[in-house]
C-alpha cells in the first residue's frame, strides 16, 4: 500500500456508490486515458477479462487463429480458447524473451485473426514489425501489457500501440488493486461494442449517460465490471505511480550492477533491454545454464530465506495447450527459459535487504 488505499476506500462507501463506474472508477479511466493517449479505458475485473473482452470485439469464432507466444501465462490463450479460438504458438526471442517478430509472418494462414505480443517483464515487443505484418495481413493487433503498464516502446506507453490492450492489477504487478485490470481500446471502431460487452450485454452506459431512454439487452456481454471498493484501491495506487516505478527500477538497476561481473564470466545472463524501450522494472530475472543449476539455485537461496521463483510451464508443452492449441516452428528458446529462468524479489521496501539479497546470490553462483 502506498498510504492512502484506505481511506479512498472510506470515501467509496460515504459516496453510497459501491457498485462500478463510479466516482473512482471514472478518475482510474481518465488517468489512463491520458497516461497511454489511448481513445477509451475501461477498468475490469482482471487483465483475464480484458483479454476475454477483447477476444468478443475480435470476433473470435470456432476454427479462428491467434498467434501468441508459448511462455506467457495461461490467460493470453485462454481468453480466445473460450470463444473456440485455436492458440497458434510460436518461439521467443533468446534476448528479450518476447515473441520473435520474424516468426510470425510463417505462422499466418487464412485462419488467423489476431496477433497477442506479450511484452514480458515490461519490456516491449518490436511492435513496428508487428503492427506492419498485422497491416499487410489485415489482422487485429492485442496487446497483453499485463506486466506493461508505465513502460514505452520509441516513446509509447505499452498496451496503446496496438488495436486493443489489456493491463494487469493484480498484486503481483508494478500498480494493484488486488484483482485487476483495464482495456485500452486503441481503435475507436470498438470503443462502442466494448462498453456494451462489459455491462451485460446492454446499453446502461449510455442510459445513465442519457444517451437512450431506456436501457436494454442488446449484445452478447457478461459482468466486467469491477466495484468502487476495488477502484478506490486503485486510484491510491494510480496517485503514486510514478513513486512505485523510480523505486522498482533503482532495485531493479542495483541487481543488474551487481551482477555485470557474472555474466562477464558467464556464470549467468542478465535480461537485455532494447534501447527503444522504457522499462518499469516489473521483473528482475536471472537465466542460468541448466535446470539443475536454476534448482540448485532455489534450493540454496531458499536455505538463507529469500524466496525465488521459475515460471512458466510453456502453454505449448502444457496439458491442455497440447489439446487446443498448435505450434509451429522450433520452439527451443522457450524451452530453455522455462528450464533455466528465475526471479528474484523486488518490490518496493526491498531496499533494506537487498544487499543481503546480492551478496548471497553472488556467493551462491561462485
Ligand atoms: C498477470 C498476467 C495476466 C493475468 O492478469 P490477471 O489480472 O491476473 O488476470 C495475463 N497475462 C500476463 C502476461 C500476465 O503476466
Amino acid at each position: 500500500m502506498t498510504g492512502k488505499e484506505l481511506f479512498y476506500i472510506a470515501e467509496a462507501h460515504f459516496n453510497s456508490k459501491l457498485a462500478g463506474d463510479g466516482p473512482f472508477t471514472k478518475k482510474c479511466h481518465e488517468w489512463l486515458e491520458n497516461k497511454t493517449s489511448s481513445k477509451k479505458a475501461l477498468l475490469t475485473h482482471s487483465c483475464t477479462a480484458a483479454l476475454e473482452m477483447a477476444a468478443i470485439l475480435a470476433d473470435i469464432q470456432p476454427g479462428d487463429e491467434v498467434i501468441m507466444p508459448s511462455y506467457t501465462f495461461v490467460s493470453t490463450a485462454n481468453a480466445f480458447v473460450l470463444r473456440g479460438g485455436i492458440p497458434v504458438f510460436v518461439d521467443i526471442r533468446p534476448d528479450t524473451l518476447n515473441i520473435d517478430e520474424t516468426l510470425i509472418e510463417a505462422a499466418i494462414t487464412s485462419h488467423t485473426k489476431a496477433i497477442v505480443p506479450v511484452h514480458y517483464a515490461g519490456v516491449a515487443c518490436e511492435m513496428d514489425t508487428i503492427m506492419d505484418i498485422a497491416l499487410r495481413h489485415d489482422l487485429l493487433v492485442i496487446e497483453d501489457a499485463a506486466q506493461g503498464i508505465m513502460s514505452t516502446y520509441k516513446g509509447r506507453p505499452l498496451g496503446s500501440i496496438g488495436h486493443l490492450g489489456a493491463y494487469s492489477f493484480h498484486e503481483t504487478k508494478n500498480i494493484i488493486s488486488g484483482e485487476g485490470g483495464a482495456l485500452l481500446i486503441n481503435d475507436e471502431r470498438f470503443a462502442e461494442r466494448a462498453e456494451i460487452i462489459r455491462e451485460k450485454g446492454t446499453n446502461r452506459s449510455q442510459f445513465f449517460r442519457g444517451q437512450v431512454d431506456k436501457y436494454t439487452w442488446i449484445d452478447m456481454g457478461s459482468s466486467y465490471l469491477p466495484g468502487e471498493i476495488v477502484a478506490a484501491f486503485l486510484w491510491a495506487q494510480m496517485e503514486e505511480a510514478e513513486t512505485i516505478t523510480k523505486r522498482r527500477l533503482a532495485i531493479w538497476n542495483a541487481y543488474h550492477e551487481a551482477f555485470e561481473d557474472l555474466e562477464v564470466h558467464d556464470l549467468l545472463r542478465r535480461p537485455l533491454i532494447t534501447d527503444y524501450c522504457l522499462h518499469n522494472a516489473h521483473m528482475y530475472y536471472l537465466l542460468l545454464n541448466s535446470l539443475d543449476e536454476r534448482s540448485a539455485f532455489i534450493d540454496n537461496l531458499k536455505e538463507k530465506k529469500i524466496n525465488s521463483v521459475f515460471h512458466y510451464v510453456p502453454l505449448h508443452s502444457s496439458p491442455y495447450g497440447m489439446k487446443v492449441g498448435r505450434t509451429v516452428g522450433d520452439m527451443s528458446n522457450t524451452n530453455r527459459t522455462s528450464e533455466c529462468l528465475v526471479r528474484l524479489p523486488l518490490w518496493p521496501g526491498l531496499e533494506d535487504y537487498q544487499n543481503n539479497v546480492i551478496t548471497t546470490i553472488q556467493n551462491i553462483v561462485k
